[in-house]
């Protein structure tokens, strides 16, 4: 039900529990984050349960593979799937290099499970959000769309039907975050040095009062020193930035 990535100069995982936090008023089942240390890996942790039970269980891991400077987390209101650990966001791809976190419905997932349960794609999760790292990691490895990130989820939002927002991470691009979304809420912030994707202004709002509002049917993709705002076939579109002027 709420959504946070970052990419920028601070630790990531503070700012994006921080957000989640801010987030929680939208209720939820789930909490979960990825996080990227730039060494071609993506540590997960996941909880059923409070945000209270997430950040335990981050306590007791290995701190140092929660370390980096981008990630993403995610409160989850089922939909589809019990609201049990397996089904928590992110999902990630077979080869574990793709992370991804939903809010909303991917109407369509049966169709695209079975194509790739019948490729012979083992799923981990009961939810309809998992198909989307399975797609994008393909189309990342292979194919038109090979070694772009935002090319490769453009063509796989473009399969998707429902109301969604995805954002997507990939091991061997740790230093951009790449989102998506279809009749349902995100907005980019623009801060010094870093930038954030979020389902609600304030999960950043402590960090960045710039904001760039993104439409219907939009992609952004953020980097510490930027971000690129495109339709779902990579043209560029016209940003729509504006300054938060209230108060939490
Ligand atoms: N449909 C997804 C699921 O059930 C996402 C739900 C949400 O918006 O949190 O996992």
């Amino acid at each position: 039900c709420g959504i946070v990535g970052y990419v920028g100069h601070r630790q990531a995982l503070d700012v994006v529990l921080g957000g989640l936090r801010r987030l929680e008023y939208r209720g939820y089942d789930s909490a979960g984050v990825a996080l990227l240390d730039g060494t071609g890996s993506i540590a997960v942790e996941r909880a059923a349960g409070a945000l209270s039970n997430l950040e335990k269980r981050l306590a007791e891991a290995d701190g140092s593979r929660f370390e980096g400077n981008s990630g993403m987390g995610h409160t989850r209101w089922a939909t589809h799937g019990a609201p049990t650990d397996r089904n928590a966001h992110p999902h990630r791809d077979s080869s574990g290099q793709v992370a991804v976190v939903h809010n909303g419905i991917i109407e369509n997932f049966a169709v695209l499970r079975a194509e790739l349960e019948a490729a012979g794609t083992e799923m981990a999760s009961d939810t309809d959000t998992e198909i989307a790292a399975h797609l994008i990691a393909a189309a990342y490895a292979d194919g038109p769309t090979a070694g772009d990130l935002t090319a490769s989820v453009c063509a796989v939002v473009r399969r998707l039907e429902g109301a969604f927002t995805l954002v997507v991470t990939h091991a061997a691009e740790p230093g951009t975050i790449v989102a998506a979304r279809r009749s349902s809420p995100l907005v980019v912030g623009v801060g010094e040095g870093e930038h954030f994707v979020a389902s609600d202004v304030a999960a950043f709002i402590e960090h960045t009062r710039d904001a760039v509002e993104l439409g219907q049917d939009q992609v952004v993709t953020i980097t510490r020193d930027g971000y690129r705002v495109t339709d779902f076939w990579g043209q560029d579109v016209e940003a729509k930035p504006f300054r938060v002027d209230w108060d939490l």
